[in-house]
C-alpha cells in the first residue's frame, strides 16, 4: 500500500510555515475528529492519516529527513512516522493542545476534545517506626481503607459532552458570536459517566475497601519524611488513575538512645567505685550489645564515641556515630551504712580526694568541640 505525501494530506505546501501547518492540521483534525463522525472507519483514518502527517511535518529534523528521503527517511522501510501503531490516545496526548487553547486563541471557540485525566485523591496514613527499624529498614504491611472501583462498576461515554469533557456555549455578543468552554459539569471533565453501579459502590462507582499495603522503608529515614506508594491512594472516577498514598514516618523514642541527626547518645551511669578502679559496661547499641571499658580514674562528663554504631545516612554509606557520656553516679547519702559514711567522711579533706582538673579534664563545650571536629 502506497502512503500519501504528507504535504498533501495536510493540503499544504512544500514551503508551509509552523503556524500554518498547525492550522492545516486543526482543520483535518475536526474534520475528521471521531466525535463529529461517530462509527465512520474512514473518517478515523483520515484523521490518523492527519495526525501522523503533523507529527512529521511539525519536527524540523524529521521533517528535513522527509523532504530528504520521503516515507523511507522518517519511519524505516515499512514507513510511516508511528509505523502504524499510533492510537487515538497517542494522538490526543501528543496533540491535545491542537484542540485545545491553541484553536482559535485562548478561551474563544476553544475545542478541547482531550478529556481530563482525573486522579483520585491522595491518602495519607502515619506509620510508628522502632530505632531498629529505621537503622535497618524495614518492610511494613499497613491496613488502608481506600475507594476502589467496584467490581462490576461500568462506565458509559458522558452523554453530554460525548466524552471530550467540556461543554461548549454559544454567546451572542457585541463582537459577535463567541464560544465559551467550561468542564462538563456531568462527568467532571473525565468524559466517562457510570453505566452500572453495583450494590455498595456510591454514583461513582467507588466502594471503600480495607486492604493490605506493603511499604519498603529504606535505612535511615526520619521523623516527619514522607514516602509515596504510588497508585494506593483513592481510585479516580472512571477512566482516571489512582492517587498516591503518603505515608508520613513517625520515630518511637528509644527508651536507652537518643536521636540527633545520624548520631545517637547514650546516658552511661556508674558508680564511685567504677570511676575510680575502672569498669567493663554493657551498652544497648541498635544493633545488639557491645562492651566497653571505663578505664580506671575515669572523670564524670566524660564522652566516649563508637564510631559507626549511629545511623546509616539515608542517601550514603556513611554511618553516624555513638556517643557514650559518663556520669559518676553518686549514692544516696540516706541509705549508706554506718561504716560507708565514716569512711567518706575521714576521706574530707584528704588531698587525693579533692579535686585538681588538669588541662586533659576539659570543659565541657571543649570536649564537644574535641568530638565534633
Ligand atoms: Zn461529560
Amino acid at each position: 500500500m502506497s502512503k500519501r505525501d504528507y504535504y498533501e494530506i495536510l493540503e499544504v505546501s512544500k514551503t508551509v510555515t509552523e503556524v500554518e501547518l498547525k492550522k492545516a492540521y486543526r482543520k483535518k483534525a475536526l474534520k475528521y475528529h471521531p466525535d463529529k463522525n461517530p462509527g465512520d472507519k474512514e473518517a478515523e483514518e483520515k484523521f490518523k492519516e492527519a495526525a501522523e502527517a503533523y507529527e512529521v511535518l511539525s519536527d524540523p529534523q524529521k521533517r528535513a529527513r522527509y523532504d530528504q528521503f520521503g516515507h523511507a527517511g522518517v519511519g524505516g522501510a515499512a514507513g510511516g512516522g508511528f509505523g502504524g501503531g499510533m492510537n487515538m490516545e497517542d494522538i490526543f496526548s501528543h496533540f491535545g493542545d491542537i484542540f485545545g487553547s491553541a484553536f482559535g486563541g485562548g478561551g474563544f471557540g476553544g475545542f478541547s476534545s482531550r478529556p481530563q485525566q482525573v486522579q483520585g485523591s491522595n491518602l495519607r496514613i502515619r506509620l510508628s517506626l522502632t530505632l531498629k527499624e529505621i537503622i535497618t529498614g524495614v518492610e511494613k504491611t499497613v491496613k488502608v481503607k481506600r475507594f476502589k472501583l467496584a467490581s462490576g462498576a461500568t462506565s458509559k461515554t458522558c452523554p453530554s459532552c460525548h466524552g471530550t469533557g467540556q461543554t461548549r456555549r454559544v454567546m451572542n455578543t457585541p463582537f459577535g458570536q463567541m464560544q465559551t468552554q467550561t468542564v462538563c459539569g456531568a462527568c467532571g471533565g473525565t468524559g466517562r459517566v457510570a453505566d452500572h453501579i453495583p450494590p455498595g459502590a456510591n454514583n461513582q462507582g467507588l466502594i471503600k475497601v480495607e486492604e493490605e499495603v506493603s511499604i519498603k522503608i529504606p535505612a535511615g529515614v526520619r521523623e516527619g519524611i514522607q514516602l509515596q506508594v504510588r497508585g494506593k491512594g483513592n481510585d479516580a472516577p472512571f477512566g482516571g488513575i489512582p492517587g498516591d498514598l503518603i505515608v508520613v514516618i513517625e520515630e518511637i523514642e528509644d527508651e536507652n538512645l537518643k536521636r540527633e541527626g545520624d548520631n545517637l547518645h547514650y546516658e552511661l551511669y556508674i558508680s564511685v567505685p567504677e570511676a575510680i578502679l575502672g569498669t567493663r559496661k554493657e551498652i544497648p547499641t541498635v544493633t545488639g550489645k557491645v562492651k566497653i571499658t571505663v578505664e580506671a580514674g575515669t572523670q564524670s562528663g566524660k564522652i566516649l564515641r563508637l564510631k559507626g554504631k549511629g545511623l546509616p545516612q539515608v542517601h550514603g554509606y556513611e554511618h553516624g556515630d555513638l556517643f557514650i557520656h559518663v556520669n559518676v553516679w553518686t549514692p544516696d547519702p540516706g541509705k549508706l551504712t554506718k561504716e560507708q559514711k565514716e569512711f567518706f567522711e575521714s576521706m574530707v579533706g584528704n588531698e587525693h580526694f579533692s579535686p585538681k582538673p588538669t588541662k586533659n579534664d576539659k570543659t565541657f563545650f571543649e570536649r564537644i568541640k574535641d568530638i565534633f571536629s
